[in-house]
């Protein structure tokens, strides 16, 4: 048994991942520290994107964690505002990403009164031009990471074979500018302005973006039905003279753009990348709508058979419905981005069971989901344990032999996504 685990592993931690979805923010933003996506420069920075959102739910102040992620408090006072949190914190996925980041990246076992100097000491000297690469191929093993930009919809990569991007599409849904560049010749007064514009957008990146991405789920339920041009006409003028619309008009609108830009990635040949499931920010998700998303996909999934979706986070926690939807739908993919971090075990008894249940091709198994590149050390070793843990099992059990579970590991951690993203 030991041995097949053992086997397993060190096929898994040699396999490279291709990592399917990030926020990562650039280096050249990461180094001359521009804000506001950077609050601060020093190590507590590690914890700004999930961890932050456990510290939230955990019930530190607002004062705490303005002073936890400021520029002016020195970082070695930040461990005496984390130490009455961490205890609760560092079991917790989010906790575990934290303790594995510093301890292969910084050899810092755990965090603690007496190392607090050597952490800042090794945050400061890491962090440096070419760390990204450094970071995501030699120590995280990952070929390259699509991105989701933080600040703009698309943009030019300034590492484009290490960080290709996708175009995120929410700001073309709702019928928001910012953060939308237009371009000269784009003058928005019509809603046939605004289809130029997001033609613009396509046919400015449509090319070079591994897919678009669609977070919307955050704002809405995603019962998004096929409304045409005419019926929004008026909508869009209201719109953009900043008049207040109704539920009804509001979800017309964008539902009409929804199906105008996921038809446009389709005549692309751009995977359609879904926010589905948990919220990140505290205290405002509507678990009601989180529970309507995998039916709503499946009518997305019907309603544009040529289109196809990749479904983000296991629509956690309905992660079992989404079995059932990558089953039935041939247009339906996952990508267990995120998911590593919400909940790991559910991630591994969700990839068994994929494997036993849709046919494996329909699958991405790693995206941390994150802005800060450190992190992706810490979120790539708990990916790697969960796959290798959920093979493993799978063995032992004796659904599938140790020479299937070695087959799967290249297709699950990099060959689907090549298959899928590489035009
Ligand atoms: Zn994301």
């Amino acid at each position: 048994m030991n041995d097949i685990k053992s086997i397993i592993e060190k096929k898994v931690f040699e396999t490279p991942f291709i990592d399917t979805h990030e926020h990562l923010i650039d280096e050249y933003e990461r180094l001359n520290c521009i804000e506001p996506i950077i609050p601060c420069d020093d190590w507590a920075l590690l914890l700004n994107h999930y961890f932050y959102f456990d510290l939230s739910s955990a019930g530190i102040s607002k004062e705490q964690i303005d002073s936890l992620f400021s520029k002016q408090v020195n970082p070695i006072n930040k461990w005496e505002i984390l130490k009455e949190y961490w205890s609760y914190l560092k079991n917790t996925a989010s906790g575990i990403v934290f303790r594995n980041t510093i301890k292969i990246l910084y050899g810092i076992e755990e965090i603690s009164d007496d190392n607090i100097l050597e952490l800042q000491n090794q945050y400061e000297q890491t962090r440096k031009k070419g760390f990204y690469k450094h970071i995501i191929q030699d120590i995280a093993n990952i070929k390259h990471c699509h991105i989701h930009s933080p600040s703009i919809a698309c943009k030019k990569s300034e590492s484009p074979d290490l960080l290709p991007h996708d175009i995120a599409l929410n700001g073309l849904i709702q019928v928001a500018i910012k953060p939308y560049s237009v371009p000269e010749n784009v003058k928005i007064k019509t809603l046939s302005d605004w289809h130029s514009l997001i033609d613009w957008w396509f046919s400015e990146y449509g090319k070079i973006a591994k897919g678009v991405k669609i977070g919307n789920a955050y704002f809405r339920k995603l019962n998004f039905e096929r409304i045409e041009a005419k019926e929004v006409e008026k909508i869009f003028l209201s719109k953009i003279n900043s008049q207040t619309l109704n539920f009804e008009e509001e979800k017309k609108l964008q539902d009409h753009l929804f199906w105008y830009c996921v038809d446009k990635a389709t005549e692309f040949g751009l995977p359609v990348k879904m926010h589905t499931g948990q919220w990140a920010m505290n205290n405002i998700m509507n678990m009601h709508w989180v529970k309507d998303n995998p039916s709503e996909c499946a009518s997305l999934c019907k309603q544009a058979p040529n289109a196809k979706f990749v479904f983000f986070h296991l629509c956690y926690p309905h992660y079992e419905e989404m079995l059932s939807l990558a089953k039935n739908y041939s247009n339906a993919y996952i990508d267990m981005c995120w998911s590593w971090s919400i909940n790991p075990l559910a991630a591994k008894d969700f990839l068994k069971k994929f494997i036993l249940t849709v046919p494996n091709n329909k699958i991405f198994t790693f995206g941390g989901d994150d802005k800060i590149v450190e992190n992706l050390i810490g979120h790539a070793f708990v990916a790697r344990k969960g796959i290798a843990e959920a093979l493993t099992e799978l063995v032992i059990e004796k659904w599938i032999t140790l020479s299937d579970a070695i087959d799967l590991v290249e297709i699950l951690m990099h060959k689907n996504a090549v298959k899928m993203f590489e035009r």
